[in-house]
């Protein structure tokens, strides 16, 4: 089997992974780069984007755009494989979005014909042997892949961490699924971010907890696809006894996770309680504001709330005639709303204002827990993607494994398991033969 990255070796969005073995190619994920990223545009790949695809498939990792956003410009041929529910995430955040941004319409046809899988579920593509592996991140219904080719195994990680709720869980399934792993191609966003992690999120839940006890009126800005957050945001609420309003969008996100048989949401974490999560009234005659009634008014100065926002003209308009006290806060990552960084968005900025509480924690994996992960599957070679820094990821590990550093569009080919027994922990580059 050959492992090629021809995207993600030094930078965090687009990562474009190849499996080949046999003639076959099995490619892992086809996003877009990040707006801070140096921009290699359209990636062209054989037997991906143009050649021969006969022999071709592709699997998704999870719905955010640096993994999926790419897929529509894929030939219509091209066989994709992705979760069930976070397809169906997909296609009511593409549905939402397809007004003001056309791509979306483009998305959503191709969403109606790529194949699904369940958590867990074993499958074929050609020689590879499959297997999704559910993991905790920002983004629900998220996977890892283990990929068998050849006498090779690779587990090819996507964006995962273990601070979030479903840690114990996760080690369990992967106790449980992932055996015998030759080489671990990982995310490795949090190597450039080590403040990222400060608290888990049940930490972070306890904390909003105290915060909306204590203010009757809280508006969140986050974003609607972190499923865990919302969900955590809404228990947090009920704990507080305040009243949960989200917006029409937003509660479909919720129904339809509450509806899904996921594995996951057997966790009461995602199933309603007394007081469901109440959504925001349209006005009648211009559906570009929220209806706001007396009776509304009443019930958030009665009740308290605590009310999910985003940054736009109509969720300002709805503020703005909230007139009694509130607390605002930032629940995503700051690099949004901070000036001179390459994804400031000012319309957030502007709808916060000066001031506004941060409570965030990260999507992604830190580097202790990574250690923790690792060790669990002691991988014969460990190869970083989607980050910025592969040789400070390196450094850190290479103390107790292989840590090959690539760059885009290198690969290693290891023939058999057998023929990497003899790595040794170590940083090596490509052209190095014991990691061929
Ligand atoms: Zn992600
Ligand atoms: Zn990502």
């Amino acid at each position: 089997m050959i492992i090629r990255i021809h995207r993600g070796t030094h930078q965090i969005g687009g990562c474009v992974t190849e499996y080949e073995f046999d003639g076959w190619h099995l490619f892992v994920d086809y996003g877009e780069e990040l707006p801070a990223s140096p921009n290699t545009g359209d990636l062209q790949v054989e037997g991906l984007t143009y050649g021969d695809i006969s022999k071709s498939g592709l699997l998704i990792t999870h719905y955010h755009g640096d993994h999926i956003g790419s897929i529509t410009k894929l030939p219509k041929e091209l066989p994709i494989y992705m979760g069930e529910l976070g397809r169906e995430i997909q296609m009511i955040l593409s549905d939402h979005l397809k007004k003001v941004r056309p791509e979306h319409e483009k998305m959503l046809e191709r969403l109606e014909h790529i194949n699904t899988f369940k958590e867990r579920e074993e499958f074929h593509f050609g020689p590879f042997q499959i297997k999704s592996v559910p993991v905790d991140h920002s983004a629900f219904d998220a996977c890892a892949f283990r990929i068998e080719a050849g006498g090779v195994s690779v587990y090819h990680t996507g964006d995962f961490r273990l601070h979030g709720f479903k840690r114990k869980n996760f080690l369990n399934t992967l106790q449980q699924n992932v055996k015998d792993i030759d080489y671990v191609v990982c995310e490795a966003t949090n190597i450039s971010r080590p403040d990222a992690t400060s608290k888990s999120e049940p930490e972070l839940q306890r904390d909003f907890v105290k915060l909306f006890r204590e203010n009757k009126g809280c508006v969140v800005y986050l974003s609607s696809t972190n499923i865990d957050r919302l969900f955590s945001l809404y228990k947090a609420a009920q704990d507080a006894g305040r009243r949960f309003y989200v917006d029409k969008y937003q509660k479909k996100i919720m129904d339809a996770v509450v509806k899904s048989e996921s594995m996951w949401t057997h966790s009461p974490l995602y199933q309603y309680g007394k007081n469901k999560p109440e959504p925001l009234k349209y006005h009648r005659f211009d559906k570009d504001r929220f209806f706001v009634s007396d009776s509304f008014i009443d019930a958030l100065d009665k009740y308290g709330y605590v009310l999910i926002a985003r940054s736009s003209e109509r969720f300002d308009d709805l503020l703005g005639k909230i007139r009694s006290e509130k607390v605002k806060v930032l629940s995503m990552w700051n690099g949004y709303v901070k000036e001179g960084s390459d994804a400031y968005n000012e319309n957030l900025a502007k709808s916060l204002d000066e001031d506004f509480d941060y409570m965030h924690t990260s999507g992604h994996i830190d580097m202790s827990d990574l250690r923790e992960f690792f060790r669990l599957l002691h991988p014969k070679g460990i190869i970083p993607i989607h980050t910025e820094k592969p040789e400070a990821f390196a450094k850190v590990f290479s103390d107790e494994w292989p840590i090959i550093v690539l760059n885009d569009g290198d690969y290693i080919s290891p023939i058999s398991s057998n023929k990497v027994d003899t790595c040794k922990a170590g940083i090596f580059c490509v052209d190095k033969p014991n990691v061929k």
